[in-house]
């Protein structure tokens, strides 16, 4: 028979956190909207470059129409450019590139007025812009309303039936294999983008949280206890620590082997997660050594609070009788380092031992 039954290593397939899972969609959203936002000023820049460069361009042909008024736009699509760095959401940052894109495809509808074959003078607007701004959009429904609004520039065009049945043929041609370059570009950035983000994702997950019980890693719960005893300290709320350890659990694991004994340390996890606040910090120091940190909880509470812990944890069975901890509480003091508050409530869990166990103790 093998050492670790499958049901046992389960234990290390854990799945993420309820609540990382729901923030991930939000994070990854916020992030793309954040990096797309730095790359929209050099796609702001050169929409309005090459604007004017077409607009001078135009200037060599006789009698163009609506110089002017394209004129008067370039201000219009800077000032689009400059809103979609400025847009504080996914939403606010499509509308802005949108806006972006039918001043410029409204200034290129102009400039192919005028001329003997509109459709012709479009079409090199219509694929650039299909193709450059692919790599702009954060979702779908945004990539088909920024390629609509391009396209309905071009639609008057495509229609108008003075146009010679060779350029409309050639022209749509042109139109579809930018439309769907565009969506294929659209897709592939959108799949390495989603990828980078998953694995940054799950690398940040990994490096804070403990694999066997899906607590906060050490390092971590370190770090955030002294963020902690900072904001404490500003605010002046108090700030209290909890040191659990679990009672004879080597005598459990040498009798019963580690599979059982990892079982009652993700147990306790499980418990001590459903039955603490979401900003308490949660925390594996190391073998059966878990911590809690209470934001603005003072003694009082938190003693009851870990007698309630004490209580509930002891509904967890184990092989040779039920779960008990032995529980150390100590709050920062004015000037204390955390780490000494750690240590103090690290001696009253040991008082709690040697007082015979399954107790919760005040530290000095
Ligand atoms: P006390 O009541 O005094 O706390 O005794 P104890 O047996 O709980 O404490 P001791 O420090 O002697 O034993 C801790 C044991 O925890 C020893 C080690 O093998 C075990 N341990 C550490 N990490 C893990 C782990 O990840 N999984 C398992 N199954 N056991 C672990
Ligand atoms: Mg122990
Ligand atoms: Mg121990």
């Amino acid at each position: 028979t093998p050492l670790y039954s499958s049901a046992a290593s389960d234990v290390y397939k854990r799945q993420p956190l309820p609540a990382a899972e729901a923030g991930r969609e939000e994070a990854y959203r916020e992030q793309t909207l954040r990096r797309l936002q730095l790359t929209a000023v050099e796609m702001g820049v050169t929409a309005v470059l090459g604007t004017a460069v077409t607009l001078l361009v135009r200037l060599l042909i006789p009698n163009p129409e609506y110089v002017w008024l394209r004129v008067l736009l370039l201000p219009l699509t800077a000032l689009f450019a400059y809103l979609i760095t400025r847009a504080p959401t996914v939403r606010l940052y499509g509308a802005a590139c949108m806006g972006t894109i039918a001043t410029i495809s409204f200034s290129s509808y102009l400039g192919a007025l005028g001329t003997e074959r509109p459709l012709m003078y479009f079409l090199p607007a219509a694929i650039i812009i299909v193709l450059t701004t692919s790599f702009f959009w954060v979702t779908l429904a945004q990539w088909v309303g920024g390629t609509g609004v391009c396209y309905a520039f071009f639609l008057p065009f495509v229609f108008d039936h003075t146009a010679s049945r060779t350029d409309t043929v050639f022209s749509l041609l042109f139109a579809a294999m930018a439309l769907v370059t565009g969506f294929v570009t659209y897709m592939r950035i959108q799949d390495y983008q989603r990828r980078a983000f998953d694995q940054a994702f799950q690398l940040e997950e990994l490096s804070v949280t403990d694999t066997l019980t899906g607590a906060r890693s050490r390092a971590e719960f370190l770090k955030q206890a002294e963020t902690a005893a900072v904001k404490a300290r500003i605010t002046g709320a108090s700030l209290t620590l909890l040191y659990i350890d679990i009672d004879h659990f080597k005598r459990l694991n040498d009798g019963h082997g580690h599979a059982a004994g990892d079982a009652v340390l993700r147990g306790l996890s499980d418990v001590l997660q459903h039955a603490l606040r979401r900003s308490d910090v949660f925390g594996r120091l190391g073998g059966e050594e878990f911590c809690v940190l209470l934001p603005e909880q003072g003694e009082d509470n938190a003693l009851a609070l870990a007698e309630r812990l004490r209580t509930l944890l002891a509904a967890i069975p184990r092989p040779d009788g039920r779960l008990t901890v032995s529980i150390g509480v100590a709050s920062l003091r004015d000037g204390e380092p955390v780490m000494q508050t750690l240590h103090r409530a690290d001696l009253a869990m040991l008082k709690a031992k040697q007082a015979g166990r399954d107790q919760v103790h005040l530290a000095d």
